[in-house]
């Protein structure tokens, strides 16, 4: 059985846990650069990005993590974990700027997808909400998508694949083996986002 890192340094690390474990995955917590040996793939937490950056320096977690992404590492982000898992972002936002004009922001992530992405970009009166997403790849019909200050993905690159959109913009988004979503499958016991990712693992390892 291979074995799926939790990404436990801030988030929703217990939910992920227990998803991938539904899902049929050995599941690891990982804290420390050593903890990412011998994993057959990670999935990064939704929570804060700009905490889970901060402590992914502090834990010498960030230079171990990008190469081990650059590597192959299947990676799966939710949320705060999708945009550790952008290329670039957009911040503050929603700004009052038009895309391409924004700020692009100094927050380091640990990169994999070729997107730029808008941190909390669904705003104030829609911080957060429910709402069916139909995602490419997962079966039996739409998933409940939990967004809960939510990015979404400003635009990708010629490698990424769109797998879901809301309300015309981006929500899910897969490069090889890096697979992100803006919402939290994980909070809602539906493991088929989750059943996806272990299913690309496997087809990896
Ligand atoms: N708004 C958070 C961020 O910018 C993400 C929210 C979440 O993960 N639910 O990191």
């Amino acid at each position: 059985q291979p074995v799926i890192g939790v990404l436990a340094l801030q988030g929703d690390v217990r939910e992920h846990q227990a998803a991938l474990t539904a899902a049929g995955a050995a599941v690891r917590p990982v804290r420390r650069p050593e903890e990412l040996a011998g994993l057959a793939g990670l999935t990064l937490p939704g929570g804060e990005s700009t905490t889970i950056s901060k402590l992914a320096v502090l834990f010498g977690l960030m230079d171990p993590l990008r190469a081990a992404i650059r590597e192959g590492l299947p990676v799966y982000g939710t949320c705060a974990g999708l945009i550790m898992l952008a290329d670039k972002i957009l911040d503050p936002s929603p700004g009052p700027w038009g895309p391409g004009e924004t700020p692009i922001s100094g927050q380091e992530t640990f990169g994999g997808i070729d997107m730029i992405v808008r941190r909390n970009a669904f705003g104030r009166q829609n911080e957060s909400f429910e709402a069916l997403v139909d995602v490419t790849g997962v079966p039996g019909g739409p998933v409940e998508g939990v967004f809960i200050r939510a990015p979404w993905v400003e635009s990708v690159g010629a490698g990424t694949e769109v797998l879901a959109e809301h309300g015309g913009h981006i929500v899910a988004v897969r490069q090889g083996t890096a697979l992100a979503t803006s919402f939290h499958p994980e909070l809602t016991g539906d493991h088929r986002v989750h059943e996806l990712f272990v299913h690309m693992v496997r087809t990896e390892s």
